[in-house]
C-alpha cells in the first residue's frame, strides 16, 4: 500500500508505408494500387508479439501538390490495412504529413511530429524507438526523434543509399535488405535493453 505502481513506457517501431510494408507506386492515389510486399505482413506480426507498438508515419506530398485528396489517401490507407487484417496484422495507427517542403510544417518527415503523435497517443519512449524506411528522410526521422533509424533497399532504398555518400552526415544506424531483416535486427537490438 502507498507504492504507486510506475507505468512503463511502451517502445514503437515507426514504419514509412511506400516502398517499406507497400510497393511504391509514386504518389499513390487509387486504392486498387496498393500491393504488400511479401514479408510485410508476417514482419508486423513478429513485432507486435515482440511487444512493439507499430506506427505507420508517411509523407504525402501528393495531397499539398493537389496530386490527389486527404479523402484518396485515407481510401488508399483502408485498403492497407484491409489487406494486412486478411493476413491478420494489425497496425495501431496511420499518421500522414499532407504537406511539402515548401509548407513548413512540422510533420514532414525527417521532422519528428509524426513521432510527437505517436508519443503521445500510446505513451511511447521514442528513444527506446525505431523507424524503418527506404528513403534518408526515414532514417534521420528515427535518429531526430532520439531513437534508431533503419534504411531498406526496397523501394527508393538503393538511389538513396548512394546518395547518403554524397550528402549526409549522419548515416542509418543500420542498412536492411528488406523490413524482414530490420525487424529480424530490431527484435534482438531491443533485447539489450529492459522495456
Ligand atoms: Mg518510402
Ligand atoms: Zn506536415
Amino acid at each position: 500500500m502507498g507504492t504507486k505502481s510506475v507505468k512503463v513506457k511502451t517502445s514503437a517501431v515507426f514504419l514509412d508505408r511506400d516502398g517499406t510494408v507497400i510497393f511504391d507506386r509514386n504518389y499513390l492515389s487509387s486504392p486498387k494500387k496498393v500491393k504488400l510486399y511479401s514479408f510485410s505482413a508476417q514482419s508486423i506480426n513478429k513485432l507486435r508479439a515482440a511487444g512493439f507498438k507499430i506506427i505507420i508515419v508517411t509523407n504525402q506530398s501528393g495531397i499539398s501538390r493537389g496530386m490527389f485528396t486527404e479523402g484518396d489517401l485515407i481510401k488508399v490507407n483502408r485498403r492497407l490495412l484491409s489487406l494486412l487484417k486478411a493476413k491478420g496484422a494489425k497496425i495501431d495507427s496511420v499518421y500522414y504529413c499532407p504537406h511539402s517542403d515548401f509548407d513548413d510544417c512540422y510533420c514532414r518527415k525527417p521532422k519528428i511530429g509524426l513521432a510527437l503523435n505517436g508519443a503521445r497517443d500510446f505513451d511511447i519512449d521514442l528513444k527506446k524507438s525505431y523507424a524503418v524506411g527506404d528513403s534518408i528522410r526515414d532514417y534521420l526521422f528515427g535518429f531526430n526523434m532520439g531513437g534508431k533509424g533503419i534504411l531498406v533497399l526496397t523501394g527508393h532504398g538503393k538511389k538513396e543509399q548512394d546518395a547518403i555518400i554524397v550528402s549526409e552526415k549522419i548515416k542509418p544506424f543500420i542498412v536492411c535488405k528488406t523490413l524482414k531483416q530490420a525487424v529480424n535486427f530490431i527484435i534482438k537490438d531491443a533485447k539489450r535493453y529492459p522495456r
